[in-house]
């Protein structure tokens, strides 16, 4: 069945359902308090090309290599590149500092220091 919504962005809009009465006014219910696709679609752009921006400044602050491509592909790629390049810092972030890795170290058994000393010392030792 065919219902006409008006959105809470203020447009209006067909939309086809389907299902028990009761789920398809509920649905109406719930789509009555949201923006319609346009609107979405408006704001779901607006939020990548922020996205866009915000890796565009970092990307050159880190010095990395412009992208090619179209305009909308720049932009996705530049997003994608910023998400990984977030997670990678997040990565480095949580790893122990160097100090406390040579601590562990120490705390080994005294074959790991006698090899250490093996793999440190020169090789005529
Ligand atoms: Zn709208």
């Amino acid at each position: 069945m065919k219902y006409e919504i008006e959105y809470a962005c203020g447009h209006t809009g067909t939309v086809q359902l389907f299902g028990k009465t009761a789920d398809r006014e509920r649905k109406v219910k719930w789509l009555e308090t949201q923006i319609c696709p346009a609107c979405e679609h408006a704001e779901i752009e607006k939020r990548r090309a922020e996205e866009a921006t915000v890796a565009k400044e970092k990307a050159e602050e880190f010095g990395l290599p412009e992208l090619e491509g179209t305009p909308k592909q720049v932009s996705w790629a530049l997003t994608i590149r910023d998400k990984i390049l977030n997670r990678e810092l997040d990565t480095v972030n949580v790893l122990p500092p160097i100090e406390a890795g040579a601590s562990c170290f120490n705390e080994n058994s005294a074959t790991d220091s006698k090899e250490l000393r093996r793999l440190t010392l020169s090789p005529q030792a």
